[in-house]
């Protein structure tokens, strides 16, 4: 049998938010509030120790969250050695999440949600949604991350685990099963990041609808955000 060539950089279908970059380079206006509409993805790259608030509309919202090193994007935020870094399967406000060549790169320096988030479950894709039965073309973070990057011309290799704000994962104590809930997040709740070097946020309103992730019985929405200076 012939393999398939995999490469990461193609999206699996399109949405706007491959024309619809917050400006042709990705570099944002400090203090104004962007949307990230319902189903979508944007990139805005923001400089070391600047801070990037996450505004949560409705309450319901997942983000997916990425860093990349702007300028030597093989290096990228990595939940996997954030866990290392932390000892836990949580995040709390004050930590500090790590590349993958271990140095710190984003602080959760303001949270105004319960603090339920999630760094275990990689970002939804065209194969999950095939796998949870769509039969058609479903908005996916994957794609977003892809295509927001694409919007801005950065390439990629890789689609790195993503820093899933407010998504809620509890992990049993018992026998280390996780189950798929709805947010505990209120409308209005909003995360502080800030950023230990120059990088590129790439932040995607999960599209997730086959699962509760994103609230029971609701559509996914809207996220906003907005840059602070230093
Ligand atoms: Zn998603």
């Amino acid at each position: 049998m012939q393999k398939e060539f995999y490469d990461p950089a193609k999206p699996d279908g399109q949405n706007s938010s491959i024309k619809e970059p917050i400006s042709h380079n990705g570099i944002g206006k400090i203090g104004k509030r962007y949307l990230i509409p319902a189903r979508q993805g944007r990139a805005v790259r923001l400089k070391k120790n600047q801070s990037i608030f996450i505004h949560n509309i409705r309450g319901n919202q997942v983000c997916d969250f990425f860093a990349l090193i702007d300028g030597s994007e093989s290096e990228f935020l990595s939940m996997e050695h954030t866990r290392t870094a932390l000892g836990r399967v949580y995040v709390s406000k004050g930590d500090i999440l790590v590349t993958n060549r271990r140095r710190p790169l984003i602080q959760i320096v303001e949270d105004t949600s319960p603090g339920i988030h999630d760094i275990l479950i990689a970002c939804c894709d065209h194969a999950r949604y095939q796998q949870l039965g769509a039969v058609s073309y479903h908005d996916n973070c994957a794609d977003n991350f892809r295509m927001s990057l694409l919007a801005i011309n950065v390439p990629i290799k890789h689609i790195p685990s993503p820093f899933n704000i407010w998504m809620n994962i509890p992990v049993s104590e018992n026998n280390g099963k996780y189950s798929w809930e709805a947010p505990v997040s209120s409308a209005g709740d909003s995360i502080k990041l800030k950023a230990y070097e120059d990088c590129i946020i790439v932040m995607s309103a999960c599209p997730q609808d086959m699962t509760p992730v994103n609230g029971l019985g609701v559509l996914p929405s809207e996220l906003e955000f907005e840059l602070e200076s230093f």
